[in-house]
């Protein structure tokens, strides 16, 4: 089958051809199908803002390797015990590429984001068929296209976000960084109730989707004083939650000042590995009394954002779509960071 894999690690943004990172369409054998497992065929899988540090190697794995972990599809072959959850074939599905063992102390202990056997190592969503255990599928509703679908990963991080930040109604937010991740929980968050939302972003385009999933303020970090304008749209007193989405250390590192007294700040992305932030621990922790935090996957998250996801505004999520053959100019397209969401279609399924 056919699957797109990363066949030369490196930056896509490297300008020398010889250094690049390169991802490749290649033919691959399709996966074992366990007992326990299902077979899906991969209507959409969309590409993460992580992919690209995937083909830089930030897990050090020796290429050729597969990737895409943001999928949605239709059951072609269940496993003789994948029988727990009622799942058929012909069923539409989206789920967790992660797939905890419910074993170990860290499953056993509410904590299966540090499951010991977590299997993540390749998740070949980019590709024609994939195979899951059963427990990592979620049906779609009915009114979720296949397109939507692909998109529940993603939302299960803005709900596992939810459960991070805890937060109460009324209370003033900020997000920076104004990606899929940043849109999304944003949409999430004002569901919730949040006052003076604010997304801190340079780019206008996405300052523009925030005041239509309904931010009551947007900062351009470019032309504007990040803390100057945070703290002017909050009478002074900052923002009682800040979540970081943006994964850039000169975007993350202002934002203790601008959370508020008693706040929550969260650095909800994944950072460059070896940078390290100096952080004043006398002013934030000890006189502020800030909780500083931060987001790795979700767990126990999916449930609910599959039952959430027709709530969220995804069209503009979902209007970048490229074949599967196309995979060089699709993610070519995704570092020029234009599109809120680009969408690699795998098969075409009938009425979708
Ligand atoms: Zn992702
Ligand atoms: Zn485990």
């Amino acid at each position: 089958m056919k699957s797109i894999q990363v066949v030369k690690v490196g930056s896509l943004r490297d300008p020398n051809p010889e250094t690049r990172g390169q991802v490749k369409v290649v033919d691959i054998p399709e996966q074992v199908l366990g007992d326990e497992d299902v077979r899906i065929k991969v209507a959409y899988c969309a590409i993460c803002g992580s992919d690209p540090h995937l083909v830089e190697n930030i897990f050090g794995w020796d290429p050729p390797y597969g990737m895409g972990h943001e999928l949605s599809g239709v059951i072609t072959e269940v496993g003789p015990k994948a029988t727990k959850k009622g799942l058929k074939v012909g069923d539409r599905v989206a789920g967790n590429f992660l797939h905890f063992c419910g074993t170990c102390y860290y499953c056993q202990n509410g904590q299966q984001q540090f499951c010991e056997h977590a299997n993540e190592s390749n998740n070949p969503g980019f590709s024609e068929t994939i195979v899951w255990h059963e427990s990592q599928v979620y049906k779609l509703p009915d009114d979720v296209s296949l397109k939507q679908g692909c998109l529940l990963e993603p939302i299960s991080i803005a709900v596992r976000l939810m459960d991070k930040i805890d937060m109460k109604v009324g209370q003033r937010v900020a997000i920076c960084g104004g990606g899929p991740i940043g849109l999304l929980s944003l949409q999430a968050i004002h569901m919730f109730g949040a006052a003076s939302l604010t997304l801190i972003e340079p780019i206008a385009d996405r300052r523009d989707l925030a005041i239509k999933y309904g931010a009551d303020n947007v900062i351009d970090p470019i032309t504007e004083d990040v803390v100057q304008r945070g703290l002017e749209l909050t009478g002074g007193l900052g923002y009682d939650v800040v979540i970081d989405c943006s994964g850039n250390p000169r975007a993350a590192y202002p934002l203790p000042q601008i959370t508020a007294k008693g706040g929550k700040l969260i650095y909800a992305a994944m950072y460059p590995n070896d940078w390290e932030m100096p952080l004043n621990l006398y002013k934030y922790c000890y006189y502020n009394e800030l909780t500083i935090t931060g987001l790795y996957v979700a767990p126990y998250a999916y449930p609910r954002a599959a039952q959430l996801l027709h709530r969220f505004q995804l069209d503009d999520f979902t209007t970048k779509v490229f074949e599967l053959d196309d995979a060089v100019a699709a993610f070519d397209a995704q570092v020029t960071g234009k599109y809120p969401k680009i969408l690699i279609r795998c098969n075409k399924i009938e009425g979708e």
